[in-house]
């Protein structure tokens, strides 16, 4: 039973209440209640991380930025992209999306977890302070297992997202209902340069423990000539019977592994109208 409720009005406030009290952060609070039941919990959401700015060519997202605020954001629509911003209006419903933050969606241990995938194409990095200091890691360092393990004594501070001059994110979700979690998401950032695939970045989540980038077959697309014939070779190049698919009550695994190439197929072949 929660004994104690803190609001930490700084990072450093967090990191030290983290470090003395045992207790556990949250910030939206929509996965919390459901993960963990501590004497303490730190409540991050008047620590001053909520802010989407601009800094050194790279998009700087707080921790306890919502989903809403990033949905309404002119900046993620401009930096990022609409197909960005669809991706994570696909997280759960408009309340979830009002409540839930951006750190929140990275540290739950969930395999779902939507934004990681997006992030993952985007090449995210992610900076985590503990009370020795701060870190700035590749989103992979929170899609690895055992990341929350890792998290235990850190706090993510902020999500920093290098700007490119042509973004072009697409994202696919497959699940049962629109505010249901995913069964299936994959995530592309891709360029086209003379009719090449010049920029490739796939990312696939909910199918495996962690969402990963598919770089076997960004490998296939790289620097060939686009057409769907490639696409659909560089997909029967893929040892597809090598992944550990994660399970999943409402299908089988089998079902899982024929939707992810169903969505590949569908994403990259709206790929091939990149610039
Ligand atoms: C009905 C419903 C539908 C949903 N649908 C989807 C979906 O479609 N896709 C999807 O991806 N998710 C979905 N979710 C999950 C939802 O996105 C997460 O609950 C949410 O992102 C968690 O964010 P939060 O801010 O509420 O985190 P909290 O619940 O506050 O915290 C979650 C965990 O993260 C830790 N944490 C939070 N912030 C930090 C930080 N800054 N540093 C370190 N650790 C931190 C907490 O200690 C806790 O362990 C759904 C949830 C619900 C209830």
């Amino acid at each position: 039973m929660v004994k104690q409720y803190i609001y930490a009005t700084s990072s450093e406030e967090a990191l030290d209440y983290l470090k003395n009290t045992g207790g556990v952060i949250v910030a939206g609070g929509t996965t919390v209640a459901l993960t963990s039941k501590p004497d303490t919990l730190i409540d991050i959401t008047r620590a001053n991380l909520n802010y989407i700015k601009m800094k050194d060519n790279s998009l700087v997202i707080g921790a306890t930025t919502t989903l809403g605020d990033i949905i309404k954001s002119p900046l993620c629509y401009q930096y990022l992209g609409e197909g960005f911003v669809q991706g994570v209006k696909q997280i759960g419903s408009r309340q979830l999306q009002n409540m839930a933050t951006i750190g929140g969606n990275i540290a739950i241990p969930y395999h779902w977890r939507d934004l990681p995938v997006l992030l993952l194409v985007l090449e995210a990095k992610v900076k985590l302070e503990t009370t020795n200091g701060e870190n700035l890691l590749p989103i992979e360092a929170l899609t690895a297992d055992g990341y929350r393990t890792f998290l235990k004594d850190k706090l993510i501070t902020e999500i920093i997202i290098p700007v490119e001059e042509k973004v072009n994110i697409e994202w696919e979700k497959f699940t049962i209902t629109a505010s249901d979690v995913s069964i299936l998401s994959v995530a592309t950032n891709i360029t086209l340069n003379e009719n090449k695939w010049k920029r490739v970045k796939i990312a696939v989540g909910s199918l495996t423990k962690n969402p990963f980038r598919l770089k076997a077959l960004e490998e296939e697309l790289l620097n060939k000539e686009k057409s769907i014939e490639l696409i659909d070779k560089a997909l029967e190049k893929i040892h597809w019977e090598e992944i550990k698919v994660f399970p999943d009550q409402r299908v089988s695994k089998d079902y899982k592994l024929n939707i992810t190439k169903v969505l590949l197929k569908r994403i990259l072949t709206k790929g091939l109208r990149a610039r």
